[in-house]
């Protein structure tokens, strides 16, 4: 019982109107080949796996041919880059394609790197195959560990046209797969060039289509404000636990619903340095790892702002109105707290809550930072404690072999063990229990760059098999991989690996 291809678009975006969007078709992409399609993507949207080889599914997902009912477009938005206003930006090289019903609800297709558009700037419209194979593999990474994505669809390449970054590249384009796309920016666009009523109707639209329980709060736009802080927060403490770094935090990058958006130069932590910088134009650190929670709150300010104007008290008492917001806006401090004092709860196996627990947590963090500790490895290991045998126990080894100051991590150990067997007495905690649980939060594999540049050099040979492996690997982070080189060390040879914002 296979659904009909192709499948109905509606498109409620495009019920907008011109202010919001160019319509456009896609620039064709010469001689197309798939490089892959994701099952688990595919699944969500109720597409059975016979559709991928119809050869109208590669010309509509490279941009040749539109299926029947896209009605292709680039919206405008503006944005922060960098904490400098940057001005009107926009889809430069993203299409919206339209919104198809799926089984958990109506999500949107975009091409990205299907040419250029009105917004495109200097820029050819264009991606290269390796940041286009990044994009890919990160979305379903992160939707394997369970961290609110936009998804990626599948991944078409083309040998002929070349791109021109630092070297000539070949081009690829990705379908990307989300509720919405709408980023802060958007509302940020119409509010900064003083079109109240476009601003009005962009967040009626939001309201309704994605926020419909805020629509019933005395005022809905500190209301939405508030859902977009919790959703921010919940995301930003997902990648604070997990060790992964966004890269480019602009407004521009931020979803209206809270997923991790726009892969550019992110990473994994590899060694634990909260300061580490993933993208290598980054100069100043803005976008470190430790600096992402207090950006995170930088750019619901930029949206706040956005909003005000909307507040039905913006002229007559613009305190009462500014008040309101800062209010919502408080949501995002509490449960960014709240969330990654969890997170890191379950990743330590602690099931119950103990005043000491953050205390046991930064100096767990501290600990790591200290000897640049692997990140992930030194989690998945953890779940092996056990809290009856002495810090130095074989038991122990893989763990404590990746602190080079034992003393410092045996001291550790011997609060850790204490503060398991407080909670000892629950069944629920028994050792074989707690390290099940931890490996379901722990995930053994995670996108490390040396896994994706190996991918990508294969890939850039004309063999697309690692892609899929990898992306295979990735759909099951928390299962121990069939190769154990997928969750070691980074080789010597990745050490120089450096990602910028070309692409
Ligand atoms: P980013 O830093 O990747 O989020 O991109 C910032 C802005 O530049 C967005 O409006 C993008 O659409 C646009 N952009 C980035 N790369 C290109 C490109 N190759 N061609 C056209 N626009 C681009
Ligand atoms: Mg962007
Ligand atoms: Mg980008």
């Amino acid at each position: 019982s296979s659904s009909p291809f192709p499948p109905r678009f509606s498109n409620r975006f495009h019920q907008l109107g011109p202010a919001f969007f160019t319509e456009l078709k896609a620039s064709s992409l010469p001689d197309p080949h798939w490089i892959a399609v994701s099952p688990s993507c595919s699944e969500l949207l109720g597409w059975p796996a016979d559709w991928w080889e119809r050869p109208d599914a590669l010309a509509a997902f490279s941009g040749n041919a539109p299926l029947p009912g896209m009605q292709p477009l680039a919206s405008v938005y503006s944005g922060h880059q960098f904490g400098v206003w940057a001005g009107q930006l926009g889809d430069g090289r993203a299409l919206w394609l339209g919104e198809v019903e799926a089984p958990g609800g109506p999500l949107e297709l975009q091409l990205k790197g299907a040419g250029q558009t009105p917004y495109s700037r200097r820029g050819d419209g264009r991606a290269v195959l390796r940041s286009s194979i990044r994009e890919y593999l990160c979305s379903e990474a992160m939707a394997g560990l369970g961290i609110p994505t936009t998804r990626a669809l599948c991944l078409v390449g083309s040998q002929v046209l070349k791109v021109q970054r630092e070297a000539v590249e070949t081009a690829a384009v990705v379908t990307r797969v989300a509720p919405s796309f709408l980023r802060f920016g958007h509302f940020e666009h119409f509010a900064h060039h003083g079109q109240h009523d476009q601003l009005r109707e962009l967040f009626d639209y939001f309201l309704q289509a994605y926020a419909p329980d805020c629509a019933d709060a005395p005022n809905p736009v500190p209301a939405v404000l508030a859902r977009v802080c919790a959703q921010t927060a919940e995301l930003i403490a997902q990648w604070q636990a997990v060790g992964f770094m966004h890269g480019v935090m602009n407004t521009d990058n931020m979803s209206m619903l809270g997923l991790t958006i726009d892969y550019g130069p992110f990473g994994f932590m590899d060694g634990f340095n909260p300061a580490h910088i993933c993208n290598h134009s980054d100069h100043q650190g803005r976008y470190a790892f430790a600096r992402q929670p207090q950006i995170g709150l930088w750019n619901l300010h930029a949206l706040a702002q956005a909003l005000f104007p909307l507040m039905p008290t913006a002229d007559s008492d613009a305190d009462a109105a500014a008040e309101e917001l800062q209010e919502a806006l408080e949501v995002y401090r509490e449960r960014f707290g709240q969330a990654l004092l969890g997170a890191m709860r379950a990743k330590l196996g602690l099931q119950d809550a103990l005043d000491d627990d953050g205390l046991l947590i930064d100096d767990w963090l501290r600990l790591l930072a200290k000897h640049q500790s692997d990140y992930t490895l030194a989690h998945r290991r953890l779940s092996a404690f056990d809290p009856d045998q002495p810090a130095d126990a074989p038991v122990h080894a893989p763990l404590r072999d990746l602190f080079l100051d034992r003393e410092a991590f045996d001291a550790w150990a011997l609060r850790y063990a204490e503060r398991l067997k407080k909670s000892a007495a629950d069944p629920s905690m028994s050792s074989e229990a707690r390290s099940a649980r931890m490996n379901a939060v722990n995930p053994a594999v995670v996108l490390r760059n040396h896994l994706a540049q190996t991918a990508i050099e294969r890939a850039e040979a004309g063999d697309f098999s690692e892609v899929q492996r990898l992306q295979q690997v990735l759909s099951r982070p928390y299962d121990d991989p069939l190769n154990p080189a997928d969750a070691g060390l980074p080789p010597d040879w990745a050490q120089h690996l450096e990602v910028s914002c070309s692409s």
